[in-house]
């Protein structure tokens, strides 16, 4: 019997992250300070982030950076996570690919997440923070934080935005569970929420507001960090665990991948799996195809500019050079929240700006169409989110089919679906649509930004 999946035992979990901003030949534009423009030091940073991880953010030239023990230790407890051959999905698709995915799902919270959420905890704790704030929307990101604050004693408080807090109370409890504060947002806890609450009473809220809402009782509360999910350079960085692990499992299943897929909300899994098959790319010329799937519905990749923009609404972050729909786009209320942001991160964005990445988009329903497909063939229910990179993979395996041509494709599985069985409900009921995003919607908020630069 061929083999299935590709394991590997505690002592092979990496010992460094890669830093990809070193060997980029056009680096990352660094974050700007929104009143002087000037680029923003470490010092600078770090009023907001601890100072290791501001330092990582900005960092351009270590390659390898060490991963500390005490997180290395944390990460024993899921991790190395398996690679995992197909043979159902292929099988259905009559395709002549062979087809892979990294089972990031397999965490005690469901999602990849927790890799950076054990790494900036440890940074917090290390220099002697007690207190961090975060936002979320989905409730992922503040789950995986409420656990790596657990492991490292540090007290929690999450903004998660509105209208998941009332549809997704499993979420809200699995992170009262590990002892977090979760407070709605917009909230009048804050002077971000109350001016949004002032001007619409009945907003519902969104990742900009809660992340405004974080970054405020962080800047305004003694010995207190923020922490953020996705989108920052030092993010993707801790990422990079999976893709240095699926490189060696790819290794033991004696196959190199020609094209590495991932979904995409801020690009943080999506540049943990690629970034090092990536690295053979800038150095050696490999000639593998990067694709990023993101949602028809929120399409920075595919249809924003690459301009300076805020990361939050009400513009507390620095300036970030990316790809952006605007700080005030609003995007439509898909089920896979952890894709609906506006903005794509420096690095990617670079990088998708000198063609070594690509990116598709992919509406709601082809990738609940995809989900079904993957949990009746392979017997895990996906994440809404990791759907998109699903039904990316199925559109170029079924590519393969039709040219006969055998390719070797690898997608990021980010998360299990067992916590959105709402959204599944709703789609086998027939109740979800696909949404159209017409280009005056996008030109209104990227004119506000482009006012900007
Ligand atoms: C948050 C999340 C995403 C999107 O975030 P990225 O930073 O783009 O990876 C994707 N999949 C899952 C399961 C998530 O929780």
């Amino acid at each position: 019997m061929e083999t299935k999946k590709f394991l590997l035992t505690e002592k092979d979990i990496p010992t460094h992250w890669y830093n990809i901003a070193a060997d980029m030949k056009n680096k990352p534009a660094l974050p700007l300070h929104p009143g002087t423009r000037q680029p923003l030091k470490a010092e600078d940073l770090g009023a907001i982030f601890a100072l290791e991880l501001s330092k990582q953010e900005l960092n351009m030239t270590d390659r390898f950076i060490e991963i500390p023990e005490e997180v290395r230790d944390v990460y024993r407890n899921y991790r190395p996570t398996p690679l995992v051959r197909a043979y159902g999905l292929e099988k259905a698709l009559d395709t002549p690919a062979h087809i892979y995915f990294k089972n990031e799902s397999v965490s005690p919270v469901g999602s990849h997440k927790l890799n950076s959420a054990i790494a900036q905890a440890y940074y917090n704790k290390k220099q002697g923070i007690t207190n961090i704030t975060t936002e979320t929307g989905a409730g992922q990101w503040g789950a995986a934080m409420a656990y790596a604050c657990k492991f490292f004693g540090l007290e929690l408080a999450v903004y998660m935005v509105k209208i998941s807090y009332e549809q997704k109370p499993y979420r809200r409890s699995i992170m009262q569970s590990y002892g977090a504060t979760v407070i709605a947002s917009p909230s009048m806890s804050t002077r971000a929420g109350k001016n949004i609450i002032t001007k619409n009473p009945n907003y519902q809220g969104s990742l900009g507001t809660a992340i405004s809402e974080a970054i405020e009782l962080a800047t305004t509360t003694e010995n207190c960090r923020y922490v953020l999910g996705s989108v920052l350079n030092h993010v993707s960085l801790h990422q990079t665990v999976i893709g240095e692990e699926a490189r060696t499992q790819m290794e033991m299943a004696g196959e190199y991948p020609d094209i590495v897929i991932g979904c995409f909300g801020g690009g943080s899994n999506f540049s943990g799996l690629t970034f090092p098959f990536m690295r053979d790319t800038i150095t050696k010329g490999t000639k593998t195809r990067f694709i990023a799937a993101e949602p028809a519905s929120c399409p920075k990749l595919t249809r924003g500019q690459f301009l300076y923009d805020f990361g939050d609404e009400a513009g507390y972050t620095p300036l970030l050079h990316m790809y952006t729909l605007g700080h005030n786009f609003a995007p439509a209320h898909i089920h896979a929240g952890g894709l609906r942001y506006h903005g794509a991160g420096t690095i990617v964005s670079q990088l998708m700006n000198d063609k070594i990445m690509e990116a598709t988009d992919i509406r709601q329903l082809e990738s609940f169409d995809a989900a079904l497909l993957f949990s009746k063939t392979e017997g895990i229910i996906p994440a809404p989110e990791s759907s998109h990179a699903i039904a990316a993979t199925i559109r170029e395996a079924l590519k393969c089919k039709e040219e006969g041509t055998k390719k070797t494709i690898l997608f990021n599985l980010s998360g299990h679906g067992l916590i959105d069985m709402t959204a599944y409900d709703s789609f086998l009921a027939g109740d979800l649509k696909n949404y159209e995003l017409s280009q005056e919607e996008i030109d209104k908020t990227l004119e506000e930004v482009k006012k900007m630069q």
